[in-house]
């Protein structure tokens, strides 16, 4: 199964995903990252800054409003 999840900066607009576990990517800007690859997914940086974005184009904020 393909749990693999993007997240879009909302500071630099650039997607961003992890390929393996310890394929930790960084966004342009440096506000977020996403590591974990397709084990686990973890996001860390500014929260407020990054959307989920899911294989079906959905976007979700990581904090809710
Ligand atoms: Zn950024």
């Amino acid at each position: 199964m393909n749990i693999l999840v993007k997240i879009r900066c909302l500071k630099c607009n650039d997607i961003i995903e992890s390929k393996h576990v310890h394929d930790l990517q960084r966004c342009r800007c440096g506000a977020c990252f996403i590591d974990g690859g397709d084990k686990y997914t973890r996001v860390g940086g500014d929260l407020k800054y990054i959307n989920f974005v899911h294989e079906d184009g959905r976007e979700i904020p990581c904090l809710k409003a």
